[in-house]
Protein backbone atom coordinates (compact mmCIF):
# COMPACT_ATOMS: atom_id res chain seq x y z
CA UNK A 1 0.00 0.00 0.00
CA UNK A 2 3.22 2.08 -0.33
CA UNK A 3 3.00 3.04 -3.90
CA UNK A 4 6.29 3.93 -3.56
CA UNK A 5 7.53 0.01 -2.95
CA UNK A 6 4.31 -1.68 -3.20
CA UNK A 7 6.26 -4.58 -3.10
CA UNK A 8 9.63 -5.48 -0.90
CA UNK A 9 11.01 -8.70 0.38
CA UNK A 10 11.52 -8.02 4.23
CA UNK A 11 10.89 -5.26 6.99
CA UNK A 12 11.90 -4.58 10.41
CA UNK A 13 9.70 -3.90 13.41
CA UNK A 14 11.66 -1.76 16.45
CA UNK A 15 9.54 -0.86 19.66
CA UNK A 16 6.08 -1.01 17.64
CA UNK A 17 7.47 0.65 14.87
CA UNK A 18 8.51 -0.31 11.16
CA UNK A 19 12.18 0.38 11.22
CA UNK A 20 12.85 -0.67 8.11
CA UNK A 21 11.64 -2.19 4.43
CA UNK A 22 13.26 -3.34 1.51
CA UNK A 23 15.52 -6.42 0.49
CA UNK A 24 16.54 -9.11 2.68
CA UNK A 25 20.12 -7.95 2.68
CA UNK A 26 19.38 -4.47 3.77
CA UNK A 27 16.69 -6.01 6.40
CA UNK A 28 19.46 -8.20 7.93
CA UNK A 29 21.02 -5.37 9.50
CA UNK A 30 18.50 -4.99 12.13
CA UNK A 31 18.51 -8.22 13.43
CA UNK A 32 20.12 -8.41 17.30
CA UNK A 33 20.79 -10.74 19.55
CA UNK A 34 17.11 -10.57 20.74
CA UNK A 35 14.74 -9.96 17.62
CA UNK A 36 12.68 -12.56 16.83
CA UNK A 37 13.37 -13.46 13.35
CA UNK A 38 10.17 -14.89 11.18
CA UNK A 39 10.74 -16.44 7.72
CA UNK A 40 8.17 -16.17 5.48
CA UNK A 41 8.74 -19.25 3.03
CA UNK A 42 6.69 -17.65 -0.17
CA UNK A 43 4.06 -16.50 2.64
CA UNK A 44 3.03 -12.87 1.90
CA UNK A 45 2.79 -9.80 4.30
CA UNK A 46 -0.10 -7.14 4.26
CA UNK A 47 -1.09 -4.15 6.73
CA UNK A 48 -2.97 -5.36 9.31
CA UNK A 49 -6.81 -5.18 7.35
CA UNK A 50 -9.20 -2.68 9.03
CA UNK A 51 -13.14 -3.62 9.06
CA UNK A 52 -15.14 -0.07 8.36
CA UNK A 53 -18.30 -1.43 10.00
CA UNK A 54 -18.62 -4.33 11.78
CA UNK A 55 -20.99 -5.15 15.27
CA UNK A 56 -17.99 -7.03 17.37
CA UNK A 57 -19.80 -6.64 20.75
CA UNK A 58 -23.13 -7.77 19.91
CA UNK A 59 -21.69 -10.42 16.95
CA UNK A 60 -19.09 -12.11 20.17
CA UNK A 61 -22.69 -11.67 22.85
CA UNK A 62 -24.01 -14.24 19.87
CA UNK A 63 -21.56 -16.33 20.48
CA UNK A 64 -22.25 -17.01 24.33
CA UNK A 65 -26.50 -17.12 23.39
CA UNK A 66 -28.43 -18.78 21.06
CA UNK A 67 -26.71 -18.80 17.89
CA UNK A 68 -28.44 -19.45 14.99
CA UNK A 69 -25.50 -18.41 12.67
CA UNK A 70 -24.01 -21.55 11.21
CA UNK A 71 -27.03 -23.53 10.70
CA UNK A 72 -29.66 -23.37 7.65
CA UNK A 73 -33.44 -24.24 7.71
CA UNK A 74 -36.38 -24.34 10.11
CA UNK A 75 -35.84 -27.70 11.53
CA UNK A 76 -32.00 -26.90 12.32
CA UNK A 77 -32.94 -23.50 13.67
CA UNK A 78 -35.99 -24.56 16.02
CA UNK A 79 -33.18 -28.03 16.85
CA UNK A 80 -30.82 -25.54 18.26
CA UNK A 81 -33.24 -23.39 20.01
CA UNK A 82 -34.88 -26.31 21.71
CA UNK A 83 -31.27 -27.53 22.56
CA UNK A 84 -30.70 -24.29 24.21
CA UNK A 85 -33.86 -23.75 26.12
CA UNK A 86 -32.82 -27.26 28.00
CA UNK A 87 -29.20 -26.06 28.72
CA UNK A 88 -30.01 -22.89 30.03
CA UNK A 89 -33.23 -23.67 32.40
CA UNK A 90 -32.60 -20.52 34.59
CA UNK A 91 -32.76 -17.98 31.85
CA UNK A 92 -36.02 -16.05 31.82
CA UNK A 93 -35.73 -15.31 27.89
CA UNK A 94 -34.18 -17.33 25.37
CA UNK A 95 -32.12 -14.61 23.78
CA UNK A 96 -30.70 -15.53 20.17
CA UNK A 97 -29.47 -14.38 16.55
CA UNK A 98 -28.91 -15.56 13.41
CA UNK A 99 -31.82 -16.93 11.25
CA UNK A 100 -32.04 -16.25 7.37
CA UNK A 101 -34.84 -14.60 5.97
CA UNK A 102 -34.19 -16.84 2.84
CA UNK A 103 -35.48 -19.87 4.65
CA UNK A 104 -39.29 -18.53 5.06
CA UNK A 105 -41.48 -17.99 2.70
CA UNK A 106 -41.83 -14.38 1.77
CA UNK A 107 -38.75 -13.77 4.75
CA UNK A 108 -41.23 -14.13 7.58
CA UNK A 109 -41.08 -16.93 10.06
CA UNK A 110 -44.09 -17.75 12.37
CA UNK A 111 -44.55 -17.53 16.20
CA UNK A 112 -46.58 -20.71 16.13
CA UNK A 113 -43.19 -23.06 15.09
CA UNK A 114 -41.32 -21.69 17.92
CA UNK A 115 -43.72 -22.17 20.36
CA UNK A 116 -43.64 -26.21 19.65
CA UNK A 117 -39.90 -26.02 20.95
CA UNK A 118 -40.32 -23.25 24.11
CA UNK A 119 -44.25 -22.60 24.79
CA UNK A 120 -43.73 -21.37 28.20
CA UNK A 121 -40.70 -19.05 28.39
CA UNK A 122 -40.41 -16.23 25.91
CA UNK A 123 -38.31 -16.34 22.98
CA UNK A 124 -36.10 -13.20 21.17
CA UNK A 125 -34.25 -14.43 18.17
CA UNK A 126 -32.71 -11.76 15.52
CA UNK A 127 -32.50 -12.27 12.30
CA UNK A 128 -28.88 -12.71 10.28
CA UNK A 129 -28.96 -8.94 9.16
CA UNK A 130 -30.38 -7.65 12.24
CA UNK A 131 -33.54 -6.03 10.82
CA UNK A 132 -36.05 -8.29 11.51
CA UNK A 133 -37.18 -9.98 14.74
CA UNK A 134 -38.78 -13.50 15.07
CA UNK A 135 -40.70 -14.27 18.59
CA UNK A 136 -42.99 -17.07 19.90
CA UNK A 137 -46.32 -16.03 21.24
CA UNK A 138 -44.99 -15.61 24.72
CA UNK A 139 -43.01 -12.94 24.07
CA UNK A 140 -45.97 -11.15 21.95
CA UNK A 141 -47.97 -11.78 24.94
CA UNK A 142 -45.51 -10.42 27.28
CA UNK A 143 -45.09 -7.35 25.06
CA UNK A 144 -49.07 -6.95 24.95
CA UNK A 145 -49.19 -7.28 21.22
CA UNK A 146 -52.25 -8.00 19.21
CA UNK A 147 -54.38 -7.55 16.31
CA UNK A 148 -54.96 -4.29 17.83
CA UNK A 149 -51.52 -2.84 18.41
CA UNK A 150 -50.95 -0.05 15.78
CA UNK A 151 -47.42 -0.61 13.87
CA UNK A 152 -45.08 1.94 15.38
CA UNK A 153 -43.79 4.68 12.73
CA UNK A 154 -40.85 2.79 12.02
CA UNK A 155 -41.22 -0.52 11.94
CA UNK A 156 -43.91 -3.25 10.91
CA UNK A 157 -46.06 -6.06 12.63
CA UNK A 158 -46.65 -8.67 10.16
CA UNK A 159 -49.52 -10.09 10.22
CA UNK A 160 -52.07 -12.84 9.01
CA UNK A 161 -55.20 -12.17 6.76
CA UNK A 162 -57.31 -11.73 10.16
CA UNK A 163 -54.49 -9.31 11.20
CA UNK A 164 -53.38 -11.60 14.17
CA UNK A 165 -49.71 -11.11 14.46
CA UNK A 166 -47.56 -13.59 12.98
CA UNK A 167 -44.77 -13.46 15.05
CA UNK A 168 -41.85 -11.49 12.53
CA UNK A 169 -41.21 -7.69 13.99
CA UNK A 170 -39.78 -5.46 11.12
CA UNK A 171 -36.95 -2.97 11.80
CA UNK A 172 -38.26 -0.88 14.78
CA UNK A 173 -41.33 -2.74 15.82
CA UNK A 174 -38.63 -5.08 17.64
CA UNK A 175 -38.63 -2.04 20.83
CA UNK A 176 -42.00 -3.31 21.44
CA UNK A 177 -40.13 -6.46 23.10
CA UNK A 178 -36.87 -5.26 23.46
CA UNK A 179 -37.25 -3.23 26.88
CA UNK A 180 -38.24 -6.50 28.18
CA UNK A 181 -35.13 -8.35 27.52
CA UNK A 182 -32.82 -8.99 30.48
CA UNK A 183 -29.57 -6.88 29.83
CA UNK A 184 -26.18 -8.46 29.42
CA UNK A 185 -24.39 -8.09 32.68
CA UNK A 186 -20.92 -6.24 32.50
CA UNK A 187 -18.99 -9.35 32.24
CA UNK A 188 -21.22 -10.77 29.53
CA UNK A 189 -20.25 -8.03 27.58
CA UNK A 190 -16.61 -8.07 28.37
CA UNK A 191 -16.62 -11.68 27.45
CA UNK A 192 -18.58 -10.70 24.17
CA UNK A 193 -16.38 -7.96 23.00
CA UNK A 194 -13.19 -10.75 24.02
CA UNK A 195 -14.35 -13.15 21.84
CA UNK A 196 -15.27 -10.48 18.90
CA UNK A 197 -11.63 -9.11 19.33
CA UNK A 198 -10.33 -12.40 18.73
CA UNK A 199 -12.00 -13.75 16.13
CA UNK A 200 -10.96 -10.40 13.70
CA UNK A 201 -7.18 -10.60 15.07
CA UNK A 202 -7.61 -14.97 13.50
CA UNK A 203 -8.72 -12.86 9.81
CA UNK A 204 -6.23 -10.18 10.18
CA UNK A 205 -8.08 -7.53 11.03
CA UNK A 206 -5.88 -5.06 13.22
CA UNK A 207 -8.42 -1.71 13.17
CA UNK A 208 -12.41 -1.24 12.90
CA UNK A 209 -15.49 0.94 13.31
CA UNK A 210 -17.86 -0.60 15.77
CA UNK A 211 -20.51 0.38 13.86
CA UNK A 212 -23.33 0.96 16.21
CA UNK A 213 -22.01 2.12 19.96
CA UNK A 214 -25.05 1.70 22.54
CA UNK A 215 -24.78 3.42 25.96
CA UNK A 216 -25.60 0.49 28.19
CA UNK A 217 -23.33 -1.95 26.33
CA UNK A 218 -20.23 -1.00 24.07
CA UNK A 219 -19.86 2.83 26.68
CA UNK A 220 -19.00 0.35 29.60
CA UNK A 221 -16.96 -2.37 27.12
CA UNK A 222 -14.18 -0.66 25.37
CA UNK A 223 -13.28 1.73 28.30
CA UNK A 224 -13.25 -0.94 30.80
CA UNK A 225 -11.50 -3.70 28.73
CA UNK A 226 -8.45 -1.26 27.84
CA UNK A 227 -8.32 -0.40 31.40
CA UNK A 228 -7.41 -4.02 31.40
CA UNK A 229 -4.71 -3.67 29.18
CA UNK A 230 -6.55 -5.91 26.76
CA UNK A 231 -8.04 -3.93 24.15
CA UNK A 232 -5.52 -4.44 21.54
CA UNK A 233 -7.13 -3.28 18.23
CA UNK A 234 -7.45 -0.11 17.21
CA UNK A 235 -11.03 0.94 17.47
CA UNK A 236 -13.10 4.38 16.34
CA UNK A 237 -16.93 4.03 18.25
CA UNK A 238 -20.30 4.89 16.10
CA UNK A 239 -22.54 6.27 19.00
CA UNK A 240 -25.73 5.23 17.68
CA UNK A 241 -28.17 8.51 16.49
CA UNK A 242 -31.98 8.00 18.27
CA UNK A 243 -34.02 8.69 15.58
CA UNK A 244 -37.25 9.09 18.04
CA UNK A 245 -35.46 11.65 19.37
CA UNK A 246 -34.15 14.88 17.75
CA UNK A 247 -31.03 18.10 18.55
CA UNK A 248 -30.99 17.31 22.18
CA UNK A 249 -28.87 13.93 22.04
CA UNK A 250 -26.22 15.99 20.95
CA UNK A 251 -25.12 17.23 24.10
CA UNK A 252 -24.92 14.02 25.01
CA UNK A 253 -23.05 12.00 22.32
CA UNK A 254 -20.74 14.91 22.86
CA UNK A 255 -20.31 13.92 26.50
CA UNK A 256 -19.70 9.99 26.10
CA UNK A 257 -17.15 10.91 23.30
CA UNK A 258 -15.23 13.22 26.37
CA UNK A 259 -16.27 10.16 29.20
CA UNK A 260 -15.06 7.48 26.83
CA UNK A 261 -12.39 7.74 24.90
CA UNK A 262 -9.32 5.51 26.02
CA UNK A 263 -6.40 4.85 24.24
CA UNK A 264 -7.20 2.42 21.01
CA UNK A 265 -10.60 3.43 21.29
CA UNK A 266 -12.29 6.95 20.04
CA UNK A 267 -16.40 7.41 20.02
CA UNK A 268 -15.68 9.86 17.16
CA UNK A 269 -18.23 8.69 14.57
CA UNK A 270 -22.26 9.06 14.84
CA UNK A 271 -24.77 6.50 13.56
CA UNK A 272 -27.60 6.95 11.44
CA UNK A 273 -30.07 4.82 9.65
CA UNK A 274 -31.57 6.20 6.64
CA UNK A 275 -33.60 3.41 6.20
CA UNK A 276 -34.50 -0.26 6.49
CA UNK A 277 -33.57 -3.06 3.80
CA UNK A 278 -34.76 -3.93 0.82
CA UNK A 279 -35.68 -7.62 1.26
CA UNK A 280 -38.52 -6.93 3.75
CA UNK A 281 -39.83 -3.40 1.97
CA UNK A 282 -38.01 -1.35 3.94
CA UNK A 283 -35.49 0.02 1.95
CA UNK A 284 -36.28 3.49 1.44
CA UNK A 285 -36.63 3.99 -2.44
CA UNK A 286 -37.28 6.60 -4.94
CA UNK A 287 -40.09 4.93 -6.64
CA UNK A 288 -42.36 2.17 -5.20
CA UNK A 289 -41.76 -1.71 -5.36
CA UNK A 290 -43.13 -4.60 -7.21
CA UNK A 291 -45.19 -7.22 -6.05
CA UNK A 292 -44.69 -10.96 -6.36
CA UNK A 293 -46.83 -10.41 -9.47
CA UNK A 294 -44.68 -7.67 -11.03
CA UNK A 295 -47.12 -4.72 -10.28
CA UNK A 296 -45.81 -1.85 -9.18
CA UNK A 297 -47.12 -1.20 -5.71
CA UNK A 298 -47.20 1.97 -3.32
CA UNK A 299 -44.84 1.02 -0.71
CA UNK A 300 -41.99 3.27 -1.18
CA UNK A 301 -40.25 1.67 1.72
CA UNK A 302 -39.40 3.44 5.53
CA UNK A 303 -37.22 6.78 5.44
CA UNK A 304 -36.02 6.45 9.44
CA UNK A 305 -35.23 10.37 9.25
CA UNK A 306 -37.64 13.32 7.86
CA UNK A 307 -35.14 14.88 5.34
CA UNK A 308 -35.04 17.91 6.71
CA UNK A 309 -34.27 17.07 10.51
CA UNK A 310 -31.53 14.49 8.74
CA UNK A 311 -29.53 17.44 7.19
CA UNK A 312 -29.65 19.12 10.62
CA UNK A 313 -28.73 16.19 12.75
CA UNK A 314 -25.49 15.74 10.67
CA UNK A 315 -25.35 19.37 10.37
CA UNK A 316 -24.92 19.82 14.02
CA UNK A 317 -22.84 16.74 14.53
CA UNK A 318 -19.97 17.55 11.79
CA UNK A 319 -20.17 20.78 13.10
CA UNK A 320 -18.98 19.32 16.69
CA UNK A 321 -16.10 16.96 14.81
CA UNK A 322 -17.91 13.72 14.62
CA UNK A 323 -18.06 11.74 11.56
CA UNK A 324 -21.02 11.41 10.01
CA UNK A 325 -21.90 7.51 9.15
CA UNK A 326 -25.04 6.03 7.62
CA UNK A 327 -27.13 2.99 7.00
CA UNK A 328 -28.51 3.81 3.60
CA UNK A 329 -29.95 1.01 1.34
CA UNK A 330 -32.67 2.17 -1.24
CA UNK A 331 -31.86 4.66 -3.72
CA UNK A 332 -33.59 7.00 -1.72
CA UNK A 333 -32.08 6.81 1.34
CA UNK A 334 -28.59 7.18 -0.73
CA UNK A 335 -29.85 10.35 -1.81
CA UNK A 336 -30.99 11.91 1.13
CA UNK A 337 -27.76 10.87 2.96
CA UNK A 338 -26.20 12.67 0.58
CA UNK A 339 -28.27 15.59 1.00
CA UNK A 340 -27.31 15.55 4.53
CA UNK A 341 -23.76 15.65 3.90
CA UNK A 342 -24.09 17.95 1.48
CA UNK A 343 -25.76 20.30 3.93
CA UNK A 344 -23.07 19.66 6.47
CA UNK A 345 -20.20 20.56 4.02
CA UNK A 346 -22.43 24.00 2.95
CA UNK A 347 -23.02 25.17 6.50
CA UNK A 348 -19.88 24.06 8.22
CA UNK A 349 -17.00 24.17 5.24
CA UNK A 350 -14.23 21.66 4.84
CA UNK A 351 -13.54 18.90 7.69
CA UNK A 352 -11.53 15.98 8.66
CA UNK A 353 -14.58 14.19 9.50
CA UNK A 354 -14.81 11.92 6.09
CA UNK A 355 -18.58 11.23 6.38
CA UNK A 356 -18.87 7.47 5.13
CA UNK A 357 -22.03 6.10 4.04
CA UNK A 358 -22.29 1.96 4.33
CA UNK A 359 -24.03 -0.92 2.40
CA UNK A 360 -25.06 1.70 -0.57
CA UNK A 361 -27.21 -1.49 -2.13
CA UNK A 362 -28.82 0.75 -4.77
CA UNK A 363 -27.45 4.01 -6.04
CA UNK A 364 -29.37 5.90 -8.55
CA UNK A 365 -26.88 7.09 -11.48
CA UNK A 366 -26.99 10.47 -10.89
CA UNK A 367 -25.52 9.90 -7.40
CA UNK A 368 -22.93 8.28 -8.10
CA UNK A 369 -20.51 11.12 -9.01
CA UNK A 370 -22.08 13.00 -5.55
CA UNK A 371 -19.41 10.41 -3.52
CA UNK A 372 -16.21 12.12 -4.46
CA UNK A 373 -17.97 15.61 -5.22
CA UNK A 374 -18.94 15.75 -1.63
CA UNK A 375 -15.56 13.60 -0.50
CA UNK A 376 -18.38 10.81 0.89
CA UNK A 377 -16.46 7.42 1.59
CA UNK A 378 -18.37 4.46 -0.30
CA UNK A 379 -18.48 2.30 2.66
CA UNK A 380 -19.20 -1.03 0.88
CA UNK A 381 -19.85 -4.84 1.98
CA UNK A 382 -18.42 -6.72 -0.72
CA UNK A 383 -19.90 -10.25 -0.01
CA UNK A 384 -23.48 -8.91 -0.23
CA UNK A 385 -22.49 -8.18 -4.38
CA UNK A 386 -23.78 -11.70 -5.70
CA UNK A 387 -26.40 -13.63 -6.97
CA UNK A 388 -27.88 -16.30 -4.54
CA UNK A 389 -30.92 -16.91 -2.58
CA UNK A 390 -31.73 -13.50 -0.95
CA UNK A 391 -30.51 -11.59 -4.04
CA UNK A 392 -32.59 -14.14 -6.53
CA UNK A 393 -35.60 -14.63 -4.32
CA UNK A 394 -36.55 -11.73 -2.47
CA UNK A 395 -34.78 -8.64 -3.98
CA UNK A 396 -34.46 -8.60 -7.67
CA UNK A 397 -38.33 -9.25 -7.92
CA UNK A 398 -39.70 -6.25 -6.17
CA UNK A 399 -36.77 -3.81 -7.58
CA UNK A 400 -37.28 -4.66 -10.77
CA UNK A 401 -34.60 -5.29 -13.48
CA UNK A 402 -33.56 -1.63 -14.19
CA UNK A 403 -32.86 -0.82 -10.50
CA UNK A 404 -31.78 -4.73 -9.93
CA UNK A 405 -28.44 -3.25 -12.39
CA UNK A 406 -28.17 -0.42 -9.87
CA UNK A 407 -27.07 -2.46 -7.41
CA UNK A 408 -23.36 -2.31 -5.25
CA UNK A 409 -22.05 -0.45 -8.14
CA UNK A 410 -18.31 -0.66 -7.08
CA UNK A 411 -16.60 -0.24 -10.26
CA UNK A 412 -18.81 2.66 -11.41
CA UNK A 413 -17.93 4.59 -8.09
CA UNK A 414 -13.95 3.90 -8.40
CA UNK A 415 -14.13 5.32 -11.94
CA UNK A 416 -16.17 8.17 -10.95
CA UNK A 417 -12.99 9.01 -8.32
CA UNK A 418 -14.84 7.55 -5.09
CA UNK A 419 -12.75 6.39 -1.98
CA UNK A 420 -13.74 2.76 -1.47
CA UNK A 421 -13.85 1.22 2.09
CA UNK A 422 -14.27 -2.23 2.94
CA UNK A 423 -16.44 -3.51 5.84
CA UNK A 424 -18.45 -6.92 6.33
CA UNK A 425 -21.42 -5.76 8.75
CA UNK A 426 -20.07 -8.66 11.03
CA UNK A 427 -22.55 -10.69 12.11
CA UNK A 428 -24.64 -10.07 9.76
CA UNK A 429 -22.06 -11.67 7.40
CA UNK A 430 -19.04 -13.04 7.49
CA UNK A 431 -16.00 -10.92 8.98
CA UNK A 432 -13.60 -12.79 6.99
CA UNK A 433 -11.52 -10.19 4.43
CA UNK A 434 -10.95 -12.52 2.02
CA UNK A 435 -14.23 -13.90 0.73
CA UNK A 436 -15.39 -10.43 0.80
CA UNK A 437 -12.06 -9.48 -1.50
CA UNK A 438 -13.20 -12.69 -3.77
CA UNK A 439 -16.80 -11.45 -4.17
CA UNK A 440 -15.66 -7.71 -5.09
CA UNK A 441 -12.69 -9.02 -7.89
CA UNK A 442 -15.49 -11.64 -8.56
CA UNK A 443 -18.78 -11.12 -8.10
CA UNK A 444 -19.62 -14.68 -7.11
CA UNK A 445 -19.41 -16.29 -3.65
CA UNK A 446 -16.48 -18.38 -2.90
CA UNK A 447 -19.09 -21.54 -2.70
CA UNK A 448 -20.95 -20.73 -5.72
CA UNK A 449 -17.34 -20.79 -7.78
CA UNK A 450 -18.31 -22.15 -11.30
CA UNK A 451 -22.08 -22.11 -10.56
CA UNK A 452 -23.00 -18.87 -10.83
CA UNK A 453 -22.49 -16.42 -13.11
CA UNK A 454 -20.62 -13.12 -12.12
CA UNK A 455 -23.25 -10.72 -10.55
CA UNK A 456 -23.56 -7.76 -12.56
CA UNK A 457 -19.62 -8.30 -13.93
CA UNK A 458 -19.26 -4.71 -15.10
CA UNK A 459 -18.87 -3.64 -10.87
CA UNK A 460 -16.17 -5.87 -10.54
CA UNK A 461 -13.06 -4.26 -9.11
CA UNK A 462 -9.29 -5.37 -9.58
CA UNK A 463 -7.81 -7.03 -6.59
CA UNK A 464 -5.14 -4.16 -5.58
CA UNK A 465 -7.68 -1.76 -5.54
CA UNK A 466 -10.10 -4.62 -3.17
CA UNK A 467 -7.07 -4.83 -0.78
CA UNK A 468 -6.42 -1.07 -0.74
CA UNK A 469 -10.00 -0.53 0.10
CA UNK A 470 -9.40 -2.75 3.14
CA UNK A 471 -6.02 -1.73 4.52
CA UNK A 472 -5.59 1.57 3.53
CA UNK A 473 -8.97 2.85 2.68
CA UNK A 474 -10.28 1.68 6.37
CA UNK A 475 -7.29 3.23 8.04
CA UNK A 476 -8.38 6.34 6.79
CA UNK A 477 -11.93 6.02 7.49
CA UNK A 478 -11.03 5.51 10.54
CA UNK A 479 -8.56 8.61 10.93
CA UNK A 480 -5.65 6.48 11.60
CA UNK A 481 -4.05 6.27 7.96
CA UNK A 482 -1.17 8.31 9.34
CA UNK A 483 -0.37 5.31 11.90
CA UNK A 484 -1.70 2.73 10.15
CA UNK A 485 -2.74 0.52 7.17
CA UNK A 486 -0.25 0.50 4.61
CA UNK A 487 3.65 -0.64 5.19
CA UNK A 488 6.24 2.48 5.73
CA UNK A 489 8.96 3.38 7.65
CA UNK A 490 7.72 4.93 11.17
CA UNK A 491 4.58 3.50 10.96
CA UNK A 492 2.98 1.00 13.47
CA UNK A 493 3.98 -2.65 12.73
CA UNK A 494 0.07 -4.02 12.52
CA UNK A 495 0.34 -6.51 10.11
CA UNK A 496 -1.05 -9.44 8.79
CA UNK A 497 0.97 -12.68 7.67
CA UNK A 498 -1.21 -14.99 4.87
CA UNK A 499 -0.36 -18.21 3.81
CA UNK A 500 -0.07 -17.08 0.19
CA UNK A 501 0.59 -14.51 -2.17
CA UNK A 502 -2.57 -12.71 -3.20
CA UNK A 503 -1.40 -12.11 -6.19
CA UNK A 504 -0.03 -15.13 -7.54
CA UNK A 505 -3.38 -16.63 -9.20
CA UNK A 506 -1.64 -19.93 -9.01
CA UNK A 507 -1.78 -19.98 -5.24
CA UNK A 508 -5.49 -20.38 -5.23
CA UNK A 509 -8.57 -18.71 -4.64
CA UNK A 510 -8.47 -15.40 -2.81
CA UNK A 511 -11.03 -16.69 -0.52
CA UNK A 512 -9.12 -19.96 0.65
CA UNK A 513 -5.97 -17.52 1.89
CA UNK A 514 -5.76 -18.15 5.78
CA UNK A 515 -3.91 -15.69 7.78
CA UNK A 516 -0.85 -17.62 9.80
CA UNK A 517 -0.32 -14.43 12.21
CA UNK A 518 -1.63 -11.34 12.64
CA UNK A 519 1.01 -8.63 14.57
CA UNK A 520 0.15 -5.05 16.25
CA UNK A 521 2.87 -2.86 17.26
CA UNK A 522 4.92 -5.71 16.75
CA UNK A 523 3.40 -7.87 18.75
CA UNK A 524 1.68 -10.93 17.46
CA UNK A 525 -2.07 -10.55 18.81
CA UNK A 526 -2.80 -14.27 16.95
CA UNK A 527 -0.47 -16.53 15.80
CA UNK A 528 -0.98 -20.53 14.36
CA UNK A 529 2.06 -22.69 15.19
CA UNK A 530 3.01 -23.06 11.12
CA UNK A 531 4.35 -19.56 11.42
CA UNK A 532 7.59 -21.36 13.02
CA UNK A 533 8.12 -23.68 10.63
ZN1 LIG B 1 -24.37 -2.81 10.38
Amino acid sequence: MDSARPRVEALAARERRIAAVGTDVEVRRWIGPRTRVVELRGRTVTPGFGDAHAHVTLSGLERLRCDLTDLRGLDRYLEAVATYAAGHPAESWIVGAGWSMTDFPAGIPAAADLDRVVPDRPVFLDSRDGHSVWVNSRALELAGITSTTVDPADGRIERDADGHPIGTLQENAKYLVMPLLPAPDTDQVLEGLRIGQRVLHEVGITNWQEAYVQADIEDIAFPELAARGELTGRVVGALGWDEARGLEQVDELVERRTRTTVPRYAPTSVKFFADGVIENLTGAMLDPYFDAGGHLTTERGIGMLDPAEFGEAVAAVDALGFQTHVHAIGDRAVRESLDAIELARARNGPSRNRPHIAHIQVIHPDDIGRFRALDVAANVQALWAVLEDQMELLTIPVLGPERSAWQYPFGSLLRAGARLVMGSDWSVSTCDPFDQIEVAVNRVLPEHRGLKPAFLPDERISLEAALEAFTFGSAWVNGLEDEVGSIEVGKAADLAVLDRDLFDRGAGEIGDTTVVATFIDGVAVFERPELER
